[in-house]
């Protein structure tokens, strides 16, 4: 039987730190002598393993690229023999094509044991039913999640993503208690219960596990309002494993990193500086106990920034801020720097508009535009010309107070915006450069 307590969540920093260094150690030398790649890069900064004298000698390091992945392609970065690895997943490919990660079976424990710290700090325990509706197949989101419940005793219903309407009745029938999708699809699955006329707060759902896709205060607060369930962060990137990296705890102020396995480190993302905790900048992962293929400093584009206060949860595992962008969904228009979460942050602000928007990028005569699509309550649609150009004018207001420059807002319909079943795709860029 689990219990947060038999983790190693609450391990004293000084303790934490002794075993950080001590596996990395091990990696490093690993890496060293089985990855030719990484073998050249070192040589070619001028270090090796034995100038790497403690966890603060890290910076001396080169970073690892997504790019890095591609190039390396297929197995350049496989740092053990085929017949050691057990599994291959592939990123989702929402900015290029796939990158491939190997596991080991120790590689694949390690994972599973994440997932069950994270569903810990959830709140779950064996007794609880998780309708996992997360992609099953090459996305580390279904098989992630899977074997982690399992391993901690949960009923599990393997459901993946899509079929919203037999979503709805697994959930209303099996006495399902913790759901586990992207916060966009979990979205759709309050629409289409509402279409169904089941009314998802009177169903047993107390937890719903959302990643693989930013999402802001905001969205939680639309989730959680709609739904009567805690909506909690899961972190993750196929890269260093999966989902699982880090997870929220039951007090919502950040998601703690199971840095005794992924160690963080935050930097510059122009300088490439490392920065201390409390600063913002991108997070990089260095994997600590990876035999597969181990990355070191790999830069995820992630931005966020660690906390420095420890968490009431006592928890010493350092947290995170909720991820809210990565740096390549930044657009530029006219040059300003935008992301997807201000502009949704900003709308959800507004009461009538709802979770479902799209953000068109257009030029015209070198001009870029913006518009903004946005789904309105359904209960508004007959409401007056005047009330609805009301709620547009608010809605503009809010978002040119939010990210300064002119866009076009567009009211539509309920149901008019694509949903996705996993990540959502947020900008559509028509700009032909
Ligand atoms: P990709 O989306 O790059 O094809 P993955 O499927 O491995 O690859 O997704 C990993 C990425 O998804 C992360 O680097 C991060 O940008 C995003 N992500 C995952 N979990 C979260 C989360 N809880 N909040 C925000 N973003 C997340
Ligand atoms: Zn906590």
């Amino acid at each position: 039987m689990y219990h947060p307590l038999g983790t190693l969540d609450y391990i004293t920093k000084a303790a934490l730190r002794k075993l950080q260094w001590k596996k990395f150690s091990r990696t490093l030398e690993h890496v060293y002598q089985n990855v030719t790649w990484y073998r050249d890069q070192m040589r070619e900064k001028g270090v090796c393993p034995a100038d790497i004298r403690g966890l603060e000698d890290m910076y001396k390091l080169p970073f690892t690229v997504k790019t890095d992945l591609r190039d390396t392609y297929p197995t350049g970065l496989f740092a053990v023999k085929q017949d050691e690895i057990v599994r291959l997943h592939a990123s989702s490919g929402t900015t290029g094509k796939p990158i491939v990660c190997a596991y080991t079976k120790g590689d694949i424990e390690i994972w599973q044991e994440v997932v069950v710290r994270s569903l810990l700090a959830f709140g779950l325990h064996s007794g609880d039913i998780l309708q996992n509706a997360y992609g099953y197949g090459l996305f580390t989101g279904g098989l992630g999640l899977h074997y982690g419940a399992e391993a901690l005793g949960l009923t599990v219903i393997p459901v993946s993503g899509g079929n919203s309407e037999r979503q709805i009745l697994f959930l209303r029938d099996f006495g399902v208690t913790a759901i586990s999708c992207t916060p966009s699809y979990f979205v759709h699955l309050l629409e289409v219960a509402q279409q169904m006329q089941v009314d998802f707060k009177e169903l047993p759902v107390k937890v719903g596990i959302f990643g693989a896709e930013p999402w802001t205060e905001g969205m939680r607060q639309v989730i959680q309002n709609g739904s009567g369930l805690k909506a909690y962060d899961i972190y993750g990137l196929t890269e260093i494993s999966g989902p699982g990296v880090g997870a929220e705890c039951t007090h919502q102020n950040g998601t703690h990193i199971f840095e005794d396995h992924f160690y963080p480190e935050i930097v510059d993302s122009e300088t490439l500086e490392p920065l201390p905790d409390g600063q913002e900048g991108e997070l990089v992962f260095t994997t600590l106990d990876k035999r597969g293929m181990p990355l070191i400093r790999y830069r995820t584009r992630d931005i966020t920034r660690i906390f420095e206060d420890d968490c009431p949860c006592g928890r010493t595992i350092r947290r995170i801020k909720k991820i809210s962008h990565r740096s390549d969904d930044m657009f530029i228009i006219r040059g300003v720097n935008v992301f997807p979460s201000q502009i949704e942050s900003a709308l959800l602000a507004v009461e009538g508009s709802l979770p479902h928007y799209q953000i068109v990028l257009t030029r015209d005569g070198g001009l870029d535009n913006v518009e903004i699509q946005v789904e309105i309550d359904p209960n508004l649609i007959g409401d007056t010309i005047r009330e609805l150009e009301r709620l547009q004018n608010s809605i503009h207001k809010k978002i040119e107070t939010t990210i300064g420059i002119r866009v076009k807002v567009t009211l539509m319909e309920p149901n008019r915006i694509p949903r996705s079943e996993g990540k959502a795709k947020r900008v559509i860029d028509k700009r032909t450069i």
